[in-house]
């Protein structure tokens, strides 16, 4: 359907197969995007160096099955840890635009508390939506709730799953 430039932030890149990425983006006008980089070696390297996460990237996207990116020129870096580009990957809805956090993002101001905060999940009230517990300790993407420790050992939840959120207030 579309061809799109916009400006985005890099979150995550993901290898598929022998040549191809996977690239997770929190663009300015389409908010959340996956997208592909696929073909040769040589072409996806040359675009490879402007697709690392934490690199805000002037990107094009065509829709094709999918998303593709098929043309990208970093513009700066940034510094986000690890914990805030995951929140932004996996807190956030496929293709909304989200004006607040874009200007977070430029002002390089982007905590994990201020994300939970913008999806109206106030730590600081905040209790296991499984167990009750006061103050847990981490914020489950796939739910979007909080979850003590106690049970994501029970429920076995890990990795990129969730975010701990204590830690980062
Ligand atoms: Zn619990």
């Amino acid at each position: 359907m579309g061809d799109y430039t916009t400006l985005a932030l890099i979150l995550d890149k993901e290898i598929i197969g022998e040549s191809d990425s996977e690239i997770h983006f929190f663009t300015e006008k389409l908010g959340r995007v996956t997208a592909r980089a696929i073909g040769a070696r040589k072409i996806l390297s040359k675009l490879s160096a402007h697709l690392e996460p934490n690199s805000v990237s002037f990107i094009r996207l065509v829709e094709k099955k999918g998303f593709l990116v098929t043309d990208a020129i970093k513009e700066k870096r940034l510094n986000f840890s690890f914990e805030e580009l995951l929140v932004l990957k996996n807190g956030t809805a496929e293709f909304e635009k989200d004006q607040f956090l874009w200007e977070k993002i430029n002002e390089e101001k982007l905590s994990v508390s201020d994300m939970l905060n913008h999806f109206g999940f106030n730590p600081k009230f905040s209790s296991c939506s499984f167990c009750g517990e006061e103050e847990p300790e981490f914020f489950y993407f796939k739910k979007h709730e909080y979850i003590c420790k106690r049970c994501v050992f029970n429920f076995g939840i890990q990795g990129e799953e969730m975010v701990s959120v204590k830690k980062n207030l």
